[in-house]
Order: structure tokens, then sequence, then C-alpha cells
């Protein structure tokens, strides 16, 4: 079994955190808000909500829609953990953790959103918004 158990931080240090990773997929975001928010894609997994924090008083949480915050350090901006308003997911950005071995890559979503100015190779699959939304029951 892969040690799903990881450790990560900021770039100045100031927020460390302990997650422990529901699967060892890393899955790419290439919506609209990651773009914005990583100036790329979004490499991201979905962890436990039981992680915990230290220097949680460097760590600011932002609304970045209606349904999900995403939190970075603010003395070094690194962008660090995510969650849904009503706690049915939690995420950590998967460059943020210390020791991001033993994982793979699980999918693409948003792949319609990608700029045409890269591409990746592998044949991991690759969902589209409307795909993603219909997958998770988000679809209106
Ligand atoms: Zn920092
Ligand atoms: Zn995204």
């Amino acid at each position: 079994m892969s040690n799903l158990k990881k450790h990560g931080s900021c770039l100045c240090g100031g927020v460390k955190f302990d997650v422990t990773l529901q699967e060892d997929e890393v899955h790419i975001c290439h919506c609209e808000l990651c773009q914005k928010w990583h100036g790329g894609v979004g490499f991201g997994l979905k962890c436990e909500g039981d992680w915990v924090v230290q220097g949680e008083e460097n760590l600011t949480w932002f609304d970045s829609s209606e349904w999900a915050q995403r939190s970075f350090c603010q003395k070094c901006g690194t962008h660090l953990l995510f969650k849904t308003h009503d706690g049915s997911y939690h995420g950590v950005s998967a460059g943020a953790l210390d020791n991001a071995t033993d994982l793979k890559l699980g999918m693409h979503i948003f792949i319609d959103k990608k700029p045409d100015y890269f591409d990746f190779t592998g044949d991991a699959p690759r969902f589209t918004e409307k795909e993603f939304l219909q997958m998770v029951g988000a679809s209106e």
C-alpha cells in the first residue's frame, strides 16, 4: 500500500501541514479559476478533512466561487489547501507536498478550457467541464 500520509509546506515555511490523501491520483484541472490561481494548470489531490495546519495565522482562506474556498500563505503566496463550503471535498495542491512520492496522474478535468499553447502527453483520461460536472452530479 502506498503511503497516503503527506507533509506539505509553503515556499517560506510560514505554513506547514499534514494531510491524509484519499487516493494516490493527482488530478490536473484546466478550469479558468485554476488558470488564474496557479498561473497555469492546477495539480490537486483529494484528501481527508482531518488536516493539521501549523502556522494557521499565515493561512488566508479566499472564497474562489460560491461553492469552494482556496487557501494560500499570506507571506509568500503559495497555494495550499482547498475545500468546498459544504465540506464534501478537501483538496491539496500537489506541488505543496514536500514528499510527493508514490503518486500517479489520475485524470484531466475541464480539458475543454485548456489554452492552445501547451499539451500533455500520456493517456490519462480527459474530461470536459460538462462531462466532469455530470460525473460528480453537479450539472444543472
Ligand atoms: Zn509562506
Ligand atoms: Zn480548476
